[in-house]
């Protein structure tokens, strides 16, 4: 049985005439679930036969919430699913607003190197609904609005294709939780085909691609996804991504001590992406107790920023949230 927050709201239009109702009824189950976020049963402006019938088609069954931690700025919250699996998403104090960070799958298959939610393999992709939730229930959980979604949590989101878009879907419709598609950032270890059918889908939604070398020799050592889908292919798409939608595409570029963060290689980055729309997000890694690797020396980082900066190469340095938590990137999943 499908649940009642995995439709998007054409999907309710046409279930709705399906069974012989009008099309309206699609905006004021949508206004209930996610305007007054009320269950089916108060949504009292559809009539109880309606609501029954509803009930009998759908699942309103709402993923747990088992822990949540505080850290300085950031919130971890541990959330377990219908069938005992566990994810995780994390909230971001900023001064513009909030930020989540979604999991797309429970666990993950791309075995980057350096990651560690990577460690465990991809039990399941998770179900658009399942990553709506994360939202609804931490908003509720801080009686505010979130401003921000990022799809980098647990997973890849282009290996769970149309949950996550169908996700995007939900979330960013007017008529329910409203977060406008320039606030949400889907973020791929560079799944070529995902980027190439993300290229034609409607929407202002952006795109950051997990980069971290910039020859194929190293990025193959630190990302196995590169061995399928080699460096000079993927900068084909990401022109023909840039060109196509007018959009500026994220890079981002972890900084792992004695491995990629040389001036050498700096310059080798800045040759790789001269001309495209872009902006780089260095990401001072966050070190785990089961990977060796080791973070860059903060003025190293600076000075590879520099050679990007003075190239042109637009460039931030990320804040960074959530190490006194494990909460960082990489360290989701370790302790649960
Ligand atoms: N699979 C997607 C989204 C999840 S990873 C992707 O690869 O983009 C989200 C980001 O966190 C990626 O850029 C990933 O490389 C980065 N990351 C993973 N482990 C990290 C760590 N220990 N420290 C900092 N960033 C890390």
């Amino acid at each position: 049985m499908r649940n009642i927050y995995d439709l998007t709201l054409e999907e309710y239009e046409e279930y709705f005439l399906n069974i012989g109702e009008k099309s309206f009824r699609a905006s004021q189950l949508y206004e209930g679930l996610y305007k007054k976020r009320i269950d089916i049963d108060e949504i009292t402006n559809i009539s109880k036969e309606l609501r029954t019938k509803l009930k009998e088609d759908f699942s309103d069954y709402k993923i747990k919430l088992l822990i949540k931690q505080k850290g300085e700025g950031v919130n971890k919250y541990l959330f377990e699913l219908e069938d005992g699996n566990k994810i995780e998403s994390v909230l971001m104090f900023h001064d513009y607003g909030t930020s989540i960070c979604v999991s797309s799958q429970v666990g993950c298959n791309m075995s980057c190197a350096f990651c560690e939610s990577g460690r465990l393999k991809k039990v399941r992709n998770l179900y658009a609904y399942e990553i709506v939730q994360q939202i609804l229930q931490i908003e509720e959980d801080i009686k505010d609005r979130i401003t921000h979604v990022v799809v980098m949590g647990i997973g890849e989101p282009f290996d769970n294709y149309d949950n996550v878009m169908r996700f995007v879907k939900i979330i960013n419709s007017s008529k329910g939780i409203d977060i406008g598609s320039r606030h949400i950032t889907i973020s791929t270890c560079g799944i070529i085909p995902g980027i190439k059918k993300f290229m034609n889908e409607e929407g202002q939604v952006n795109l950051a691609i997990s980069l971290h070398a910039p020859n194929d020799e190293l990025r193959s050592k630190l990302m196995p996804i590169n061995n399928a889908y080699h460096l000079d292919e993927l900068m084909e798409v990401v022109k023909e991504y840039v060109s196509k939608t007018n959009r500026r595409i994220t890079f981002e570029y972890i900084m792992l001590e004695d491995i990629n963060d040389s001036e050498k290689q700096a310059l080798e980055l800045v040759k790789l992406l001269k001309g495209i729309n872009c902006y780089v997000n260095l990401i001072p890694y966050n070190e785990t107790e089961n990977i060796g690797f080791k973070r860059t020396k903060k003025w190293k980082i600076l000075a590879f920023y520099d050679i990007l900066k003075s190239n042109n190469i637009n460039a931030t340095i990320r804040k960074e949230f959530g190490s006194n938590v494990s909460a960082a990137c990489g360290q989701l999943r370790a302790n649960n």
